[in-house]
């Protein structure tokens, strides 16, 4: 008999479904587009939620109207399209995404009360201008256990070896002590294979690697970083999001979007505590 009831409970929790299968998405890709997503609505991993969108429109419409149209979350014709108006502060610059290096990394850093080191050649080291800053990679080194940013070199020259890549791999370092070392004002290889690229790509996101060997691979809180560099990771963040106008959704750890999902375990620290006090 308990069986029984338990069975039909089950039956029941299970009967809310998402609207369409096809809204079943990553939660960070879900936000990027403008949507919300929602748990227990999808089967499969925690971050694959139900993505809904509360302004749907004729794609043309919201481009008019200053918003970025994203496909997929609205039911439907292909044209009804997720009109996403924060987005329109998502440019670098201007009012439409314009090809530049990010030669102010420095000076946005120093107006934050940050400590800078800008390391020689960085305001044309890159592999190319940056299409847009849609987005902010936090990562974190896995480098050496001592000094303050042991893994500059190969951020800024690349690694060599059996898979090599040129550099610069990020644009940004953060040491162990809270400074920032700011490497390449240009497309930097951080982000590899990503879920979006439209918004998650190496020409559309800044790069930051912040020095930590990464272990304990997984754990909750961020007791294993130094605290000064912790806060400092989020005051840098913060006054980037400012100046590019990225809002926390597209503020991702390496591990939430490297595609497919689990190829990458930094950083090691929980991104939702991470982004929350981005909001404080
Ligand atoms: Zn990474």
């Amino acid at each position: 008999m308990i069986a029984c009831v338990a069975f039909i409970y089950v039956r029941f929790s299970f009967g809310a479904e998402c609207w369409s299968s096809s809204a079943c998405i990553d939660a960070v890709v879900c936000a990027a587009k403008g949507g919300i997503p929602q748990k227990n609505l999808c089967s499969g991993a925690a971050n694959i939620q139900c993505c809904s969108c509360a302004n749907c429109m004729n794609a043309t419409l919201c481009t008019s109207r200053g918003g970025i149209p994203s496909t997929g979350i609205c039911p439907g014709s292909s044209t009804n399209q997720c009109c996403n108006m924060a987005s329109t502060s998502v440019p670098i610059g201007d009012k439409t995404p314009v090809k530049r290096m990010l030669t102010d990394l420095a000076d946005i850093l120093r107006n934050a009360g940050l400590e800078v080191v800008e390391v020689d050649g960085w305001t044309t080291r890159g592999h190319g201008q940056m299409t847009s800053v849609k987005s902010i990679i936090c990562h974190h080194t896995a480098g050496a256990a001592k000094g303050d940013f042991p893994s500059l070199s190969v951020v800024r020259d690349g690694r060599t070896g059996a898979k090599p890549v040129s550099g610069p791999l990020a644009q940004l370092g953060l040491g162990r002590t809270g400074k920032w070392y700011v490497i390449a004002a240009g497309i930097s290889y951080h982000a590899g294979v990503v879920t979006d690229n439209s918004v998650f790509g190496n020409s559309n996101s800044i790069g930051i690697e912040a020095e930590a060997t990464g272990l304990p691979l997984k754990y909750t809180g961020h007791d294993h970083w130094p605290e000064v560099q912790y806060q400092s990771y989020i005051r840098g963040v913060k006054a980037l999001q400012a100046a590019y106008g990225v809002p926390t959704a597209r503020v991702v750890g390496h591990k939430e979007v490297a595609a497919p999902l689990g190829r990458k375990p930094d950083p090691n620290f929980p991104m939702d505590e991470f982004r929350t006090a981005l909001e404080e």
